[in-house]
Order: C-alpha cells, then structure tokens, then sequence
C-alpha cells in the first residue's frame, strides 16, 4: 500500500465538510462554541461621547491659556448625564464613564485643575478632545463586530454581550460515537489481573480532546474482536443518532482486525490509507449517507496523535470553525535530531520557556507508541516534516501544542 502523505488525509477527510446546523446559546454558554453567523452591534458604543477620566468637562476655547477661570455648573456622573447644555466660561464636574454635556469637547482632569467653591481655575494645558471616548469609537450600530466562523473566547462574550445580544447563534455540536475493540482489553477496574489483559485507555483521550473540539461524546464501550458485536454497534451508530462514529483498534489487516470488514458490512463506503506520519499505521475514513466515520489505530499514542490530526480538525470543520486546525507554534530545537524518512514525524517533547520568551523543545526519551506515561508527561508534538535535514540544536521548528 503507497503511503498518503499527511496533507492529503487531511483534505481528504475534510473534503465538502460543512457545519450540520445552528442553534441558539445563551451568550453565557457560549464559550468554545463557533460563531454561525456573522454579529451584527445592537447598539453605539460608546452611545454617546463619554469621559475617560474623573475631572471636568469644558470648552477647549476656554483653557486655551493656563490659568482660565471657570464656573462649575452641574455634574455629569456614569447613569445620570447633566441635563443642560454648557455655554462659554462653564464648567461641569465629571467622573469616567458619564456622558460629556453638550457644548463641551474636553475633559480636564481633576489633578490639573485647583478648586474653590463653584470656581475652578487651570494649573495646565488640556488639548481639545482630550480625555473623551467618542460616540461610535468602539462599535457603531448594524456593523458586523464578530465573524461566523469564530471559535468563541470570554473576549467575545464580553463583546457580543456589549453589543446587546443576549443569545448567540453557533454551530450545534457533532454527536459522535466512539468504541474500542480487542478481545484484550477490559475497563479500568474491570479486569481479573491477567497477564494478557490490557486495560483500555484510548477512549478516555479521545473522548477528551473530542469534547474540547467542540462534540457531544457518547462512548459506545469495549468490543469483542467478533464480527457480529462490532457489526450490532456500528449499525447502532449509524443509525441516526450520531453525526460521527470513530473507532480505535482493529484497524489493521491481521485476523482479528475486524474494524475495516464490519464497517464494509454495515454500507460504509470506507477508504483505508496508510498514512505517512508516526506514530501511525493504516487510517480509515468513509461515510454511510451523512454520517462520517474514523477508524483510529489502536496503538495509545497513535490513536492520540491521530486524534489530534484527523479527529479535532474534522469536529471543528463540523462545526463551520475557520481555523480548524491543527493550530502550530514555532519553536527552536534544544536538543539534535537526526535526518527525517519519508513519514511526518509527530515526537512527543517537552517545552522550556526561556525567560526571554522564547520556546524550546526537547524530544522525550522514548518514542514508542505504547508509552502513555511519556504522552501524559509530554507538553507538545514536535512536527518534523518527511526528509526533514538532521536538526541542531537552536533550529526553527514546529510544534503542536497540547490542548486537552
Ligand atoms: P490493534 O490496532 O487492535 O491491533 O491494537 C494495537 C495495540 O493497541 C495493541 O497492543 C492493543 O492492545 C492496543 N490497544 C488497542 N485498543 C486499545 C485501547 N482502546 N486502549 C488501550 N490500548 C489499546
Ligand atoms: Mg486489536
């Protein structure tokens, strides 16, 4: 079987991916979900010129010279503007966020200026326009101010609440389902202690960094290496319920790899690749109508990594995300590294930050698949691209960081 480079998997399994449907959230519940259309501003901010600072509010003919004399008039605090207007010579006291009375253009702050009674007098210079926020200067009402497509921070919350919306529409989430097989594996204590058992771990990653890229997990447990089990659950899984089934183990050609067959079985129409990346062996991709399947390797650390690549990405083009990922950082090599083959090698490393700022990354010791202390120590997947020349140490490199 040719090897598929990274890339193409990729575009492959996000081929014609679009997001399955909007929903309305609460603007307090919207955080990690993507943005289904673009925001549009409820209302003007600031809706009216509004002081920034605590000070008063005057014409900036008036201060022209240092010292002017002004008469204080009335008060302009945040929730109860000064009804009137200011005329030459006055003067009205202001605090942050109050609207600046009409016939003023400037807000001169209270250390510059010496009081008495209803008098205050200038001790400096105060330019036009200083110290005022200007109507519209943050958003005007109708302009779009977030764009559909955007994975929802608190930033955006904070935003999208200021231009008075109090429920989001965003990308309703996948529903997917997820199941391992082996006939060695049992649940976590589950097991009678036997030598050949091995307890399941891939589900508990998976389901993880398939949450936090946005889905609805639903664990459909552990198989039996036996056609008619893993058949019983794909039909299940396919029946509606889900808009995504993903598998792990099973996924290779010996006897027991049954994953490929019952999946044949059940009318997906699945396309097996051995992709070139490690840790990584074949990867299944297909689809029965709309639903979409991945079949992961069962190795740990491959099902994780290619978790990271295939899955997470896929969850979020489900979504409408713009940036699907998987988002890179740059980074610099602490340590050599010899000559890359032809596979895309996705190392497990560990990220030192300097007190300059800048990152570096150190390869773990062992790089084998199965080795889930490393993974659960590791910081970042260090990306070294096929035929990557040999590294030294201080090289420009890339790396994806951990995010689950
Ligand atoms: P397979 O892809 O089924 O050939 O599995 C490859 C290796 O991964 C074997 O050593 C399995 O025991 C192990 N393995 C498969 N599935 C899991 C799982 N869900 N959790 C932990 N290890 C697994
Ligand atoms: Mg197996």
């Amino acid at each position: 079987m040719a090897l598929m480079s990274v890339e193409e998997a990729s575009a492959l399994i996000t081929q014609g991916v679009t997001a399955l449907g909007t929903e309305e959230v609460s603007v307090s519940a919207a955080a990690g979900r993507v943005l289904a259309q673009d925001l549009v501003a409820r209302r003007t901010q600031p809706p009216a010129d509004m002081s920034a600072m605590d000070g008063y509010a005057v014409r900036s003919a008036d201060i022209a010279t240092t010292p002017s004399t002004l008469t204080v008039i009335g008060e302009s605090a945040a929730g109860r503007p000064f009804g009137g207007a200011l005329g030459p010579g006055q003067a009205v006291r202001i605090f942050t966020g109050a609207v600046v009375p009409e016939g003023a253009d400037t807000v001169v702050i209270q250390e510059n200026v010496a009081r008495t009674g209803d008098t205050i007098t200038t001790t400096s210079l105060t330019a036009a326009l200083r110290n005022v926020r200007k109507r519209g200067s943050d958003f005007a009402a109708g302009t779009p101010g977030l764009t559909a497509g955007r994975r929802m921070t608190g930033r955006d919350m904070m935003l999208a609440a200021a231009m008075d919306h109090a429920v989001v529409p965003v990308a309703r989430r996948p529903r997917m389902a997820l199941l391992q097989t082996g006939d060695e594996l049992v649940l976590p204590g589950q097991g009678t202690g036997a030598d050949s058992e091995i307890v399941v771990s891939n589900a508990f990653g998976l389901a993880a960094l398939a949450r936090r890229a946005g889905a609805d997990v639903t664990d459909l447990g552990v198989l039996k290496d036996d056609l008619a089990t893993i058949r019983a659950t794909i039909a299940r899984a396919l029946s509606g319920e889900f808009d995504i089934v993903v598998s792990s183990g099973g996924a290779s050609v010996g006897d027991h790899d049954l994953m490929a067959p019952a999946l044949k079985a059940e009318g997906v129409e699945l396309f097996v690749h051995k992709i070139a990346l490690r840790p990584g062996k074949p990867l299944m991709f297909g689809h029965r109508g709309t639903v979409r399947v991945l079949g992961l390797p069962g190795n740990p650390v491959s099902s994780h990594v290619c978790g990271m690549i295939f899955l997470a990405p896929l969850l979020r083009a489900l979504q409408g995300d713009a940036a699907p990922g998987p988002l890179t950082a740059p980074a610099r090599l602490a340590a050599e590294l010899p000559a890359n083959d032809a596979r895309r090698d996705f190392m497990r490393a560990k990220i030192e930050r300097r007190p300059d700022g800048s990152v570096h990354v150190t390869p773990s010791a062992s790089q084998d698949s199965a080795m889930l202390g490393i993974l659960a120590d590791a910081d970042c997947l260090l990306v070294r691209p096929p035929y990557a020349p040999a590294g030294r140490v201080g090289d420009p490199c890339e790396i994806i960081p951990f995010d689950d």
